[in-house]
Protein backbone atom coordinates (compact mmCIF):
# COMPACT_ATOMS: atom_id res chain seq x y z
CA UNK A 1 0.00 0.00 0.00
CA UNK A 2 1.62 3.20 -1.13
CA UNK A 3 1.15 5.85 1.82
CA UNK A 4 -1.00 8.28 -0.40
CA UNK A 5 -3.29 5.49 -0.15
CA UNK A 6 -2.66 4.70 3.24
CA UNK A 7 -3.45 8.14 3.94
CA UNK A 8 -7.23 7.91 2.15
CA UNK A 9 -7.99 4.81 4.29
CA UNK A 10 -7.34 6.70 7.40
CA UNK A 11 -9.68 9.77 6.21
CA UNK A 12 -12.52 7.08 4.99
CA UNK A 13 -11.96 5.25 8.58
CA UNK A 14 -13.39 8.15 10.95
CA UNK A 15 -16.75 8.87 8.46
CA UNK A 16 -17.60 5.47 8.16
CA UNK A 17 -17.51 4.38 11.85
CA UNK A 18 -18.98 7.70 12.84
CA UNK A 19 -22.17 6.37 10.62
CA UNK A 20 -22.34 3.72 11.49
CA UNK A 21 -22.94 4.19 15.03
CA UNK A 22 -25.54 7.21 14.00
CA UNK A 23 -27.11 4.38 12.09
CA UNK A 24 -27.30 1.70 14.69
CA UNK A 25 -28.48 4.27 17.16
CA UNK A 26 -31.44 5.64 14.95
CA UNK A 27 -32.32 1.65 14.13
CA UNK A 28 -32.43 1.35 18.12
CA UNK A 29 -34.90 4.00 18.01
CA UNK A 30 -37.46 3.10 15.04
CA UNK A 31 -37.77 -0.18 16.45
CA UNK A 32 -38.76 1.15 20.29
CA UNK A 33 -40.62 3.70 18.67
CA UNK A 34 -42.72 0.34 16.70
CA UNK A 35 -42.95 -1.47 20.33
CA UNK A 36 -44.84 1.39 21.48
CA UNK A 37 -46.68 2.08 19.02
CA UNK A 38 -47.73 -1.85 18.21
CA UNK A 39 -50.45 -2.23 21.04
CA UNK A 40 -51.77 0.24 18.28
CA UNK A 41 -51.08 -1.12 15.23
CA UNK A 42 -52.16 -4.70 16.21
CA UNK A 43 -55.91 -3.07 16.89
CA UNK A 44 -55.58 -1.25 13.39
CA UNK A 45 -54.84 -4.77 11.98
CA UNK A 46 -57.64 -6.80 13.94
CA UNK A 47 -60.28 -3.59 12.88
CA UNK A 48 -59.00 -4.40 8.87
CA UNK A 49 -59.53 -8.45 9.95
CA UNK A 50 -62.89 -8.03 10.28
CA UNK A 51 -64.22 -5.54 8.07
CA UNK A 52 -62.76 -7.67 5.41
CA UNK A 53 -63.81 -6.01 2.60
CA UNK A 54 -62.96 -7.01 -0.94
CA UNK A 55 -60.97 -5.31 -3.78
CA UNK A 56 -62.40 -1.86 -4.63
CA UNK A 57 -64.66 -1.77 -1.96
CA UNK A 58 -62.21 -1.28 1.11
CA UNK A 59 -63.82 2.00 1.72
CA UNK A 60 -63.80 1.40 6.03
CA UNK A 61 -60.46 -0.24 5.83
CA UNK A 62 -58.42 2.35 3.66
CA UNK A 63 -60.34 4.95 5.66
CA UNK A 64 -58.74 3.21 9.05
CA UNK A 65 -55.69 3.60 7.75
CA UNK A 66 -55.22 6.90 6.20
CA UNK A 67 -57.36 8.45 9.43
CA UNK A 68 -54.51 6.91 11.27
CA UNK A 69 -51.55 8.65 9.31
CA UNK A 70 -53.44 11.81 9.38
CA UNK A 71 -53.69 11.94 13.17
CA UNK A 72 -50.08 10.95 13.48
CA UNK A 73 -49.16 13.75 11.68
CA UNK A 74 -48.32 12.53 7.70
CA UNK A 75 -50.36 14.74 5.02
CA UNK A 76 -52.90 12.58 3.39
CA UNK A 77 -54.10 12.48 0.05
CA UNK A 78 -57.27 10.36 -0.16
CA UNK A 79 -58.76 9.13 -3.57
CA UNK A 80 -55.75 8.92 -6.20
CA UNK A 81 -55.72 7.89 -9.25
CA UNK A 82 -59.78 7.80 -10.10
CA UNK A 83 -59.78 5.24 -6.67
CA UNK A 84 -61.82 6.20 -3.88
CA UNK A 85 -60.00 3.72 -1.54
CA UNK A 86 -56.30 4.65 -2.89
CA UNK A 87 -54.55 7.00 -1.01
CA UNK A 88 -51.08 8.57 -0.39
CA UNK A 89 -49.61 9.72 3.45
CA UNK A 90 -46.54 11.82 3.12
CA UNK A 91 -43.83 13.38 5.41
CA UNK A 92 -40.54 15.40 4.95
CA UNK A 93 -39.61 17.21 2.14
CA UNK A 94 -36.61 16.58 -0.94
CA UNK A 95 -34.71 13.62 -1.67
CA UNK A 96 -34.61 10.55 -1.13
CA UNK A 97 -38.24 9.75 -1.79
CA UNK A 98 -38.56 6.25 0.79
CA UNK A 99 -42.06 4.85 -0.70
CA UNK A 100 -43.43 1.70 1.61
CA UNK A 101 -46.20 -0.33 -0.10
CA UNK A 102 -49.57 -1.01 1.92
CA UNK A 103 -52.40 -3.31 0.79
CA UNK A 104 -55.86 -3.86 2.68
CA UNK A 105 -58.03 -6.19 0.24
CA UNK A 106 -59.74 -9.77 1.51
CA UNK A 107 -60.74 -12.47 -0.37
CA UNK A 108 -64.06 -13.34 -0.83
CA UNK A 109 -66.17 -16.42 0.64
CA UNK A 110 -63.31 -17.57 2.80
CA UNK A 111 -64.77 -15.76 6.37
CA UNK A 112 -63.01 -17.51 8.98
CA UNK A 113 -62.55 -17.19 13.33
CA UNK A 114 -59.36 -16.84 14.85
CA UNK A 115 -59.25 -20.27 15.99
CA UNK A 116 -57.49 -23.26 14.29
CA UNK A 117 -60.44 -25.16 13.09
CA UNK A 118 -62.73 -24.40 10.55
CA UNK A 119 -65.26 -21.90 11.11
CA UNK A 120 -66.62 -18.84 9.18
CA UNK A 121 -66.89 -15.40 11.52
CA UNK A 122 -69.92 -14.71 8.90
CA UNK A 123 -70.80 -17.60 6.51
CA UNK A 124 -70.35 -16.33 2.68
CA UNK A 125 -68.17 -13.42 3.83
CA UNK A 126 -64.86 -12.30 2.50
CA UNK A 127 -61.68 -12.89 4.92
CA UNK A 128 -57.90 -12.01 4.85
CA UNK A 129 -56.59 -15.36 3.33
CA UNK A 130 -53.95 -13.30 1.92
CA UNK A 131 -53.08 -11.07 5.33
CA UNK A 132 -53.11 -7.89 3.51
CA UNK A 133 -54.96 -6.53 7.07
CA UNK A 134 -50.95 -7.15 8.40
CA UNK A 135 -49.78 -5.50 5.44
CA UNK A 136 -51.15 -2.36 5.62
CA UNK A 137 -50.99 -1.50 9.47
CA UNK A 138 -47.18 -3.10 9.50
CA UNK A 139 -45.96 -0.78 6.61
CA UNK A 140 -48.23 2.22 8.24
CA UNK A 141 -45.96 1.64 11.40
CA UNK A 142 -42.81 1.83 9.30
CA UNK A 143 -43.42 4.62 7.18
CA UNK A 144 -44.73 6.47 11.15
CA UNK A 145 -41.14 5.34 12.63
CA UNK A 146 -39.61 7.07 10.05
CA UNK A 147 -41.83 9.91 10.36
CA UNK A 148 -41.07 10.39 13.90
CA UNK A 149 -36.89 10.62 13.13
CA UNK A 150 -37.40 12.86 10.05
CA UNK A 151 -39.44 15.27 12.41
CA UNK A 152 -36.43 14.96 15.03
CA UNK A 153 -34.33 16.21 12.69
CA UNK A 154 -32.52 12.41 12.64
CA UNK A 155 -33.05 11.84 9.25
CA UNK A 156 -33.85 14.14 6.37
CA UNK A 157 -35.94 13.08 2.90
CA UNK A 158 -39.58 12.15 2.54
CA UNK A 159 -41.34 9.12 3.47
CA UNK A 160 -44.41 8.25 1.94
CA UNK A 161 -47.34 5.46 2.70
CA UNK A 162 -48.90 3.76 0.06
CA UNK A 163 -52.64 2.92 0.07
CA UNK A 164 -52.55 0.29 -3.22
CA UNK A 165 -56.39 -1.07 -2.96
CA UNK A 166 -57.21 -4.21 -5.06
CA UNK A 167 -54.25 -6.16 -5.10
CA UNK A 168 -56.35 -9.39 -5.41
CA UNK A 169 -58.38 -8.51 -8.24
CA UNK A 170 -57.57 -5.17 -10.74
CA UNK A 171 -54.38 -4.62 -9.85
CA UNK A 172 -54.41 -0.85 -7.78
CA UNK A 173 -50.38 -0.30 -7.94
CA UNK A 174 -51.15 0.11 -11.67
CA UNK A 175 -53.68 2.75 -12.41
CA UNK A 176 -51.54 4.45 -9.50
CA UNK A 177 -48.47 3.86 -11.63
CA UNK A 178 -50.27 5.16 -14.85
CA UNK A 179 -51.29 8.23 -12.57
CA UNK A 180 -47.26 9.08 -12.21
CA UNK A 181 -47.55 8.88 -8.37
CA UNK A 182 -44.28 6.72 -8.41
CA UNK A 183 -42.32 8.80 -10.81
CA UNK A 184 -40.26 10.62 -8.33
CA UNK A 185 -39.69 7.80 -5.87
CA UNK A 186 -36.10 6.85 -5.24
CA UNK A 187 -36.94 3.16 -3.57
CA UNK A 188 -39.46 1.02 -2.72
CA UNK A 189 -40.18 -0.90 0.51
CA UNK A 190 -43.23 -3.82 0.47
CA UNK A 191 -43.11 -6.77 2.46
CA UNK A 192 -45.56 -9.82 2.07
CA UNK A 193 -47.30 -12.07 4.79
CA UNK A 194 -45.64 -15.72 4.25
CA UNK A 195 -44.99 -18.95 5.93
CA UNK A 196 -41.46 -17.93 5.88
CA UNK A 197 -38.87 -14.77 6.66
CA UNK A 198 -36.91 -13.91 3.82
CA UNK A 199 -35.33 -11.31 1.78
CA UNK A 200 -36.94 -11.90 -1.43
CA UNK A 201 -34.42 -12.42 -4.53
CA UNK A 202 -36.55 -14.58 -6.49
CA UNK A 203 -39.10 -13.15 -9.00
CA UNK A 204 -42.99 -13.72 -9.10
CA UNK A 205 -45.04 -14.82 -12.45
CA UNK A 206 -46.06 -12.34 -15.04
CA UNK A 207 -49.66 -13.03 -16.26
CA UNK A 208 -52.60 -11.67 -18.02
CA UNK A 209 -56.10 -11.54 -17.16
CA UNK A 210 -58.60 -11.49 -19.87
CA UNK A 211 -62.45 -12.59 -20.81
CA UNK A 212 -63.06 -14.63 -23.65
CA UNK A 213 -66.90 -13.63 -24.90
CA UNK A 214 -68.48 -15.27 -28.19
CA UNK A 215 -71.94 -14.08 -29.50
CA UNK A 216 -73.74 -16.46 -31.33
CA UNK A 217 -77.85 -16.36 -32.37
CA UNK A 218 -80.68 -17.31 -30.64
CA UNK A 219 -83.09 -20.00 -31.40
CA UNK A 220 -85.66 -22.73 -30.08
CA UNK A 221 -83.24 -25.62 -28.93
CA UNK A 222 -85.95 -28.45 -30.70
CA UNK A 223 -88.10 -26.68 -32.96
CA UNK A 224 -85.68 -24.34 -34.93
CA UNK A 225 -82.13 -25.25 -34.04
CA UNK A 226 -80.72 -24.78 -37.41
CA UNK A 227 -81.51 -20.99 -37.30
CA UNK A 228 -79.37 -20.94 -33.86
CA UNK A 229 -75.71 -20.51 -33.57
CA UNK A 230 -74.46 -21.41 -29.98
CA UNK A 231 -71.98 -19.10 -28.50
CA UNK A 232 -71.64 -22.01 -25.20
CA UNK A 233 -70.01 -24.31 -28.28
CA UNK A 234 -67.78 -21.83 -29.06
CA UNK A 235 -67.13 -21.65 -25.21
CA UNK A 236 -66.36 -25.42 -25.31
CA UNK A 237 -64.30 -24.99 -28.12
CA UNK A 238 -62.19 -22.85 -27.03
CA UNK A 239 -61.50 -24.21 -23.36
CA UNK A 240 -60.96 -27.42 -25.35
CA UNK A 241 -58.17 -26.04 -27.58
CA UNK A 242 -56.79 -24.10 -24.08
CA UNK A 243 -56.80 -27.56 -22.57
CA UNK A 244 -55.00 -29.29 -25.26
CA UNK A 245 -52.20 -26.83 -25.42
CA UNK A 246 -51.47 -27.64 -22.18
CA UNK A 247 -49.09 -30.31 -23.57
CA UNK A 248 -47.54 -27.82 -25.35
CA UNK A 249 -46.86 -25.19 -22.75
CA UNK A 250 -43.45 -24.62 -20.81
CA UNK A 251 -43.65 -26.25 -17.17
CA UNK A 252 -43.56 -22.33 -15.69
CA UNK A 253 -46.67 -22.06 -17.76
CA UNK A 254 -50.35 -21.71 -15.33
CA UNK A 255 -53.65 -21.48 -17.03
CA UNK A 256 -57.12 -20.72 -15.26
CA UNK A 257 -60.35 -20.28 -16.35
CA UNK A 258 -64.00 -20.17 -14.87
CA UNK A 259 -67.18 -20.18 -16.93
CA UNK A 260 -68.76 -17.02 -16.21
CA UNK A 261 -71.94 -17.26 -18.30
CA UNK A 262 -72.74 -19.64 -20.97
CA UNK A 263 -76.70 -19.44 -21.48
CA UNK A 264 -79.32 -19.60 -19.19
CA UNK A 265 -82.03 -22.64 -20.36
CA UNK A 266 -81.33 -25.37 -22.33
CA UNK A 267 -84.15 -24.66 -24.81
CA UNK A 268 -82.97 -21.56 -25.96
CA UNK A 269 -79.55 -21.60 -28.38
CA UNK A 270 -77.34 -19.42 -26.00
CA UNK A 271 -76.38 -16.48 -27.85
CA UNK A 272 -73.61 -15.49 -25.09
CA UNK A 273 -71.01 -16.78 -23.68
CA UNK A 274 -67.60 -15.95 -21.34
CA UNK A 275 -64.56 -17.34 -20.00
CA UNK A 276 -62.66 -15.41 -17.71
CA UNK A 277 -59.35 -16.92 -18.06
CA UNK A 278 -55.70 -15.96 -16.52
CA UNK A 279 -52.81 -17.09 -18.01
CA UNK A 280 -49.36 -16.93 -16.24
CA UNK A 281 -45.58 -17.75 -17.07
CA UNK A 282 -42.22 -16.67 -15.63
CA UNK A 283 -42.02 -13.78 -17.58
CA UNK A 284 -44.54 -10.36 -19.55
CA UNK A 285 -42.55 -11.80 -23.26
CA UNK A 286 -43.50 -15.98 -22.27
CA UNK A 287 -47.11 -14.24 -20.99
CA UNK A 288 -47.39 -12.43 -24.05
CA UNK A 289 -46.76 -15.33 -26.52
CA UNK A 290 -49.61 -17.39 -24.67
CA UNK A 291 -51.80 -14.31 -25.26
CA UNK A 292 -51.31 -14.25 -29.14
CA UNK A 293 -52.20 -18.20 -29.10
CA UNK A 294 -55.10 -17.53 -26.86
CA UNK A 295 -56.37 -15.08 -29.32
CA UNK A 296 -55.92 -17.51 -32.22
CA UNK A 297 -58.12 -20.12 -30.21
CA UNK A 298 -60.86 -17.63 -29.87
CA UNK A 299 -60.69 -16.60 -33.61
CA UNK A 300 -61.02 -20.24 -34.29
CA UNK A 301 -63.86 -21.22 -31.36
CA UNK A 302 -65.61 -18.33 -33.17
CA UNK A 303 -65.18 -19.78 -37.09
CA UNK A 304 -65.84 -23.14 -35.92
CA UNK A 305 -68.91 -22.60 -34.14
CA UNK A 306 -70.68 -19.59 -37.06
CA UNK A 307 -70.45 -16.94 -34.16
CA UNK A 308 -68.28 -13.59 -32.93
CA UNK A 309 -65.61 -14.08 -30.58
CA UNK A 310 -63.38 -11.26 -28.51
CA UNK A 311 -60.72 -11.44 -26.32
CA UNK A 312 -60.70 -8.30 -23.92
CA UNK A 313 -57.78 -7.88 -21.63
CA UNK A 314 -58.62 -6.62 -18.06
CA UNK A 315 -55.59 -6.60 -15.94
CA UNK A 316 -52.09 -8.45 -15.70
CA UNK A 317 -48.97 -8.01 -13.81
CA UNK A 318 -45.02 -8.20 -14.74
CA UNK A 319 -43.02 -10.22 -13.19
CA UNK A 320 -40.93 -8.88 -9.84
CA UNK A 321 -37.59 -7.36 -10.72
CA UNK A 322 -35.59 -8.44 -7.68
CA UNK A 323 -32.65 -6.63 -7.19
CA UNK A 324 -29.86 -8.67 -5.33
CA UNK A 325 -27.79 -5.43 -3.75
CA UNK A 326 -31.48 -4.55 -1.89
CA UNK A 327 -31.94 -8.24 -0.69
CA UNK A 328 -28.53 -7.92 0.70
CA UNK A 329 -29.61 -4.54 2.80
CA UNK A 330 -32.93 -6.54 3.95
CA UNK A 331 -31.61 -9.36 4.82
CA UNK A 332 -28.59 -7.57 6.61
CA UNK A 333 -31.40 -5.94 8.87
CA UNK A 334 -33.24 -9.22 9.29
CA UNK A 335 -30.07 -10.77 10.92
CA UNK A 336 -29.79 -7.76 13.07
CA UNK A 337 -33.38 -8.70 14.33
CA UNK A 338 -32.71 -12.14 14.99
CA UNK A 339 -35.34 -15.03 14.14
CA UNK A 340 -38.98 -14.41 15.47
CA UNK A 341 -39.72 -15.85 18.53
CA UNK A 342 -43.36 -17.35 18.27
CA UNK A 343 -44.25 -19.34 21.89
CA UNK A 344 -45.76 -22.73 22.56
CA UNK A 345 -49.17 -21.86 22.50
CA UNK A 346 -48.56 -20.34 19.35
CA UNK A 347 -46.75 -23.81 18.13
CA UNK A 348 -49.59 -25.78 18.64
CA UNK A 349 -51.84 -22.99 17.18
CA UNK A 350 -50.27 -23.92 14.41
CA UNK A 351 -49.77 -27.49 14.25
CA UNK A 352 -52.92 -28.24 14.81
CA UNK A 353 -53.98 -25.67 11.49
CA UNK A 354 -51.47 -28.14 9.55
CA UNK A 355 -53.13 -31.21 10.62
CA UNK A 356 -56.76 -29.90 10.11
CA UNK A 357 -55.56 -29.01 6.18
CA UNK A 358 -53.34 -32.27 5.93
CA UNK A 359 -50.18 -30.91 6.06
CA UNK A 360 -46.71 -31.45 8.27
CA UNK A 361 -47.17 -30.88 11.79
CA UNK A 362 -44.17 -28.57 12.13
CA UNK A 363 -45.42 -25.77 13.18
CA UNK A 364 -44.21 -22.07 12.56
CA UNK A 365 -40.79 -21.00 11.21
CA UNK A 366 -39.61 -17.59 13.09
CA UNK A 367 -35.99 -18.26 11.64
CA UNK A 368 -34.49 -16.38 8.91
CA UNK A 369 -33.74 -18.08 5.53
CA UNK A 370 -30.46 -17.30 3.83
CA UNK A 371 -30.71 -15.28 0.83
CA UNK A 372 -31.09 -17.50 -1.76
CA UNK A 373 -28.97 -16.35 -4.56
CA UNK A 374 -29.70 -18.58 -7.35
CA UNK A 375 -33.48 -18.31 -6.66
CA UNK A 376 -34.48 -20.21 -10.37
CA UNK A 377 -38.00 -20.04 -12.16
CA UNK A 378 -40.51 -18.40 -9.74
CA UNK A 379 -43.19 -19.89 -7.65
CA UNK A 380 -46.69 -19.59 -8.52
CA UNK A 381 -48.41 -16.79 -8.16
CA UNK A 382 -48.44 -12.92 -9.18
CA UNK A 383 -48.64 -9.53 -7.83
CA UNK A 384 -48.85 -5.94 -8.76
CA UNK A 385 -46.09 -4.82 -6.95
CA UNK A 386 -44.04 -6.51 -9.66
CA UNK A 387 -45.50 -3.69 -11.97
CA UNK A 388 -44.23 -1.25 -9.45
CA UNK A 389 -40.63 -2.78 -9.35
CA UNK A 390 -40.03 -1.99 -13.19
CA UNK A 391 -40.49 1.94 -12.18
CA UNK A 392 -38.42 2.02 -8.95
CA UNK A 393 -36.04 -0.34 -7.12
CA UNK A 394 -38.05 -2.04 -4.88
CA UNK A 395 -36.72 -4.33 -2.19
CA UNK A 396 -39.49 -7.23 -0.99
CA UNK A 397 -39.81 -9.03 2.43
CA UNK A 398 -41.37 -12.06 3.46
CA UNK A 399 -42.45 -12.09 6.96
CA UNK A 400 -43.95 -15.43 8.95
CA UNK A 401 -47.66 -14.78 9.45
CA UNK A 402 -49.32 -18.05 9.05
CA UNK A 403 -48.22 -22.11 9.21
CA UNK A 404 -45.54 -23.57 7.35
CA UNK A 405 -46.92 -25.10 4.68
CA UNK A 406 -50.74 -24.75 4.92
CA UNK A 407 -52.86 -23.22 2.13
CA UNK A 408 -52.95 -20.00 1.05
CA UNK A 409 -55.50 -17.81 0.40
CA UNK A 410 -57.89 -20.09 2.45
CA UNK A 411 -58.78 -20.14 6.25
CA UNK A 412 -55.28 -21.18 7.95
CA UNK A 413 -54.05 -17.36 6.43
CA UNK A 414 -57.30 -15.76 8.25
CA UNK A 415 -57.19 -17.54 11.52
CA UNK A 416 -53.68 -16.96 12.17
CA UNK A 417 -53.97 -13.14 10.62
CA UNK A 418 -56.54 -12.91 13.65
CA UNK A 419 -54.57 -13.53 16.46
CA UNK A 420 -50.89 -13.16 17.81
CA UNK A 421 -49.01 -15.55 15.20
CA UNK A 422 -50.54 -13.03 12.85
CA UNK A 423 -49.54 -9.89 14.82
CA UNK A 424 -46.02 -10.69 15.90
CA UNK A 425 -45.34 -10.86 12.15
CA UNK A 426 -46.75 -7.31 11.86
CA UNK A 427 -44.20 -5.86 14.35
CA UNK A 428 -41.52 -7.54 13.18
CA UNK A 429 -42.42 -6.84 9.39
CA UNK A 430 -42.32 -3.01 10.72
CA UNK A 431 -39.42 -3.13 12.01
CA UNK A 432 -37.68 -4.74 9.27
CA UNK A 433 -39.02 -2.33 6.71
CA UNK A 434 -37.95 0.56 8.86
CA UNK A 435 -34.25 -0.26 9.68
CA UNK A 436 -33.72 -1.03 6.08
CA UNK A 437 -35.57 2.50 5.68
CA UNK A 438 -32.30 4.14 7.87
CA UNK A 439 -29.87 2.84 5.84
CA UNK A 440 -31.73 4.05 2.52
CA UNK A 441 -31.88 7.65 4.56
CA UNK A 442 -28.23 7.59 6.21
CA UNK A 443 -25.91 5.58 3.97
CA UNK A 444 -26.06 7.29 0.34
CA UNK A 445 -23.50 4.19 -0.95
CA UNK A 446 -26.43 1.61 -0.04
CA UNK A 447 -28.95 3.91 -1.87
CA UNK A 448 -26.60 4.47 -5.18
CA UNK A 449 -25.57 0.68 -5.34
CA UNK A 450 -29.21 -0.56 -5.52
CA UNK A 451 -30.31 2.51 -7.93
CA UNK A 452 -26.99 1.32 -10.07
CA UNK A 453 -28.37 -1.99 -10.01
CA UNK A 454 -31.96 -1.16 -10.99
CA UNK A 455 -30.69 0.94 -13.63
CA UNK A 456 -28.64 -2.02 -15.38
CA UNK A 457 -31.69 -4.32 -15.21
CA UNK A 458 -34.06 -2.24 -16.36
CA UNK A 459 -32.13 -0.84 -19.20
CA UNK A 460 -33.93 -1.03 -22.27
CA UNK A 461 -37.05 -2.15 -20.86
CA UNK A 462 -40.42 -0.33 -21.79
CA UNK A 463 -43.34 -0.96 -18.84
CA UNK A 464 -46.44 -1.16 -20.30
CA UNK A 465 -49.40 -2.13 -17.95
CA UNK A 466 -51.88 -5.07 -19.58
CA UNK A 467 -54.44 -2.68 -17.97
CA UNK A 468 -57.21 -1.26 -20.74
CA UNK A 469 -57.58 2.48 -21.24
CA UNK A 470 -59.70 4.45 -19.44
CA UNK A 471 -60.58 4.73 -15.59
CA UNK A 472 -60.34 1.67 -12.97
CA UNK A 473 -63.79 -0.40 -13.19
CA UNK A 474 -64.67 1.13 -10.00
CA UNK A 475 -68.23 -0.83 -8.38
CA UNK A 476 -71.11 1.19 -7.85
CA UNK A 477 -71.53 1.72 -4.49
CA UNK A 478 -74.00 -1.18 -2.63
ZN1 LIG B 1 -51.34 -10.91 -1.10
Amino acid sequence: MSRSLKIAALAWALPVAALAADVEAVKTTVTASIDARRPELVALSDRIWEYAETALRETRSAAALADFAEARGMSVVRGVAEMPTAFVASYGTGRPIVAILGEYDALPGISQKAQPSLEPLTPGAAGHGCGHNLFGAASLGAALAIQEQIAAGALEGTVRFYGTPAEEAVGGKLYMLRAGLFDDVDVVLAWHPSDEIVADTGSSQAMVDFVAEFEGRAAHAAYDPWNGRSAADAAEVFTFALNLAREHVRPTTRMHYVVTGAGEVPNVVPDHASVWTWLRDSSHERVDELLARARDMVAGAALATGTRGTLRVQSGDWEMLPLLSGARLLHENLTRLGPLAFDEEEQEFARQIQRATGVEPVGLAGEIQPLDLEPGEPEGGSTDVADVSWKAPTLHLSVTTAPAGAPWHAWPVVASGGMSIGHKGLAYAAKALATTAVDLYLDPARLAEIRAEFEERTAGAQYRAYIPEGPPPVPAGD
